[in-house]
């Protein structure tokens, strides 16, 4: 198959017409589309068709048990979708949509089993990102959309990342430049009495308690399962975000970690290693493979360029990757929930 490429662009209102009607007939005949939300690319398909979305799971080679997250562009189309909005749901909804939360719903049976994975639930999200709105807006259909990557690789924040895994695999890509935020979406479960976090992203924790102050934490956003120990987003047991290279965290005060990454660097000279760093230590490395995430200023900088990043580690051909950890604070906790998926938990902490 020949997967079309399209660019939009905002300056030129009738050719993204066009490429949204084109986007549109592909989705309505049962094919699927990469498009950009502000949180990464989504692969999308007709939520309601089943035979749809079975080509998704085909195409990124993920689990069937892994459910999609069904993406709407206006509020109104909801109520067709799901059963029992809480309280509490109406009032995330309304402090954070349209964003980068993703609420899990009771499931009316309009949405197949193929996109809840055949769970009884399923998740919502309304994105802000405005290609994203006019795509889904001319689908007339909600649409489904894992992460558009191959599964058990980073998730894509460019299209260019899109093109590498799933060219070929699929009918079009929307090219609409790189996503905002760079992490999938915060993902809460509603279904309950309780409100629960199922996946940390840039909507965080102590953004959601001010919302919703009785919110519990699922056990695997922190760390990793026992095993037989299933979590509640399905997607979270999965190795996930995984270059080729074994990675390994250190976290720790700056200096300790430049110190232990440098001795690191010296143990693992027979490899080629890399090291991925940060604004405020780029310069203390022994060794010019230095890749910069963002800086610790700006938390948000890093959960931006993390996939890329991750990403170039293959491009470069390293071995072993050194990454420096943070804070499990804000947004710290989304970024080291990613680094130590991408890490399988191999971490060093230096302060304990
Ligand atoms: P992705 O967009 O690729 O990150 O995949 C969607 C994520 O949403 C996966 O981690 C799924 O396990 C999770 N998810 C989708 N539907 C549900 C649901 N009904 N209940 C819990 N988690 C879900
Ligand atoms: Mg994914």
């Amino acid at each position: 198959m020949e997967t079309k490429i399209l660019t939009v662009d905002n300056t030129d209102p009738q050719l993204n017409k066009a490429i949204f009607t084109e986007a549109a007939k592909v989705i309505n005949t049962g094919g699927l589309v990469a498009f950009p939300t502000e949180t990464v690319y989504g692969l999308g398909a007709n939520a309601l068709d089943g035979t749809a979305v079975k080509k998704i799971y085909e195409a990124k080679g993920r689990p069937s048990d892994n459910p999609l997250i069904a993406h709407i562009s206006d509020i109104k189309q909801l109520d067709a979708l799901v059963k029992d909005i809480s309280p509490v749901a109406q009032k995330l909804m309304k402090a954070f949509w349209p964003g980068p939360l993703t609420l899990v719903f009771m499931k009316k049976d309009i949405i197949p089993k193929e996109t809840s994975g055949g769970l009884d639930t399923v998740a919502i999200r309304f994105p802000e990102n405005r290609t994203a709105q006019q795509f889904i807006t001319a689908c007339g259909v909600p649409i489904a959309a894992p992460s558009a990557n191959t599964s058990g690789k980073p998730s894509p924040t460019r299209a260019s990342h899109v093109e590498f895994d799933l060219n070929g695999k699929i009918d079009m890509i929307i090219d609409g430049g790189s996503c905002e935020f760079g992490l999938e979406s915060t993902i809460v479960d509603v279904s309950g009495d309780t409100p629960c976090l199922l996946r940390p992203g840039s909507i965080t924790l102590e953004m959601l308690k001010e919302i919703a102050p009785d919110i519990t934490v699922d056990k695997v956003v922190l760390g990793r399962l026992n095993d037989g120990e299933r979590p509640k987003a399905p997607g979270m047991k999965y190795t996930h975000y995984s270059p080729d290279a074994s990675v390994t965290i250190i976290r720790g005060s700056v200096e300790k970690t430049v110190a232990e990454i440098n001795s690191l660097l010296e143990e693992h000279k027979a490899e080629k290693c890399g090291v991925i760093a940060t604004e405020e230590t780029k310069d203390g490395y022994n060794t010019k493979n230095v890749l910069v995430i963002g800086t610790r200023k700006h938390p948000e900088t890093i959960a931006a360029n993390l996939f890329k990043m991750l990403r170039k580690c293959d491009f470069y051909g390293y071995e072993t990757v050194f990454v420096e950890g943070f804070p499990e604070s804000e947004l710290g906790l989304a970024i080291m929930n990613r680094l130590k998926k991408a890490a399988g938990y191999s971490i060093i902490e230096l302060d304990k």
